[in-house]
């Protein structure tokens, strides 16, 4: 099973976002987005979460095709750089909010919100508000609120940008490992090479528009494509 992405292409305008894009991300991985600002990874991103329509093209996500389907329907969660989290929420309404609005029972709602805030250690902070808590703290909660609908598909865009070097490197680890934990199929974008190559099982490289190359960091390393991928890779700082 995966995410089929075959012949998407986006326009804005006259402007080509997507040429006629074909990708393959396979279950259970963590893929990244990896490419220069401007190259359409946050635009392939909400076109799989179906947050935007492609012109033409095909999204079919684990056998089913999604590609007319809306975004609540596909089976996935989110996490934005700006996760537009609930200011007035305690941290475990903020969890439970998805739950809550699909009328699960009580018990099974406290059952999972406790699960998951244990899940990203945030157990003792259950009661505080959003703007108590640290930035990584509340991506932290941002993660544990995605995943509490239990999604075939976490999407991610540049989920710790906005964050400092320390902070993103820590959430980075926080990433593979609740990965690993958790196994679902996630899909990460990012500009930062190092993210990629550090965090990622594949990258599927993206630039004006087009995918440059599908690979393991090695692959990438040991074989890159073409001379816009070994250069763009041969910026790591
Ligand atoms: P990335 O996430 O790789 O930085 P994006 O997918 O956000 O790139 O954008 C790709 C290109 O499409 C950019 O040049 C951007 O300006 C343009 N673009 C994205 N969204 C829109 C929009 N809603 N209207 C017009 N142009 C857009
Ligand atoms: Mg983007």
């Amino acid at each position: 099973m995966s995410i089929e992405v075959s012949g998407l292409n986006k326009k804005f305008g006259d402007f080509v976002a997507l040429d006629n894009v074909d990708v393959t991300i396979p279950t259970g991985q963590l893929t990244a987005l990896l490419g220069p600002s401007g190259g359409g990874k946050s635009t392939l991103l909400r076109i799989i979460a179906g947050l935007e329509k492609g012109d033409s093209g095909t999204v079919n996500i684990e056998g089913v095709d999604a590609t007319n389907l809306p975004a609540q329907k596909r089976n996935v969660g989110f996490v934005f750089q700006h996760y537009a989290v609930f200011k007035h929420m305690t941290v475990a309404k903020n969890v439970a909010f998805g739950l809550e609005i699909r009328k699960r029972p009580k018990d099974e709602i406290e059952h999972r919100v406790n699960e998951l805030l244990k899940l990203v250690h945030l157990s003792q902070f259950s009661h505080r508000l959003p703007s108590q808590l640290s930035g990584g703290q509340r991506q932290r909660m941002a993660l544990a609120r995605a995943l509490a609908v239990e999604p075939k598909v976490l999407l991610l865009d540049e989920p710790f940008g906005a964050l400092d070097a320390k902070v993103r490197k820590e959430l980075r680890d926080w990433l593979r490992r609740l990965h690993d934990d958790v196994h679902v199929t996630t899909v990460f974008v990012t500009h930062d090479q190092e993210e990629a190559l550090e965090v990622a099982d594949e990258i599927v490289v993206v630039n004006e528009g087009r995918v440059e190359q599908v690979g393991t960091p090695d692959q990438l390393y040991d074989e890159p494509a073409n001379d816009f991928v070994m250069s763009f890779l041969g910026e790591v700082t």
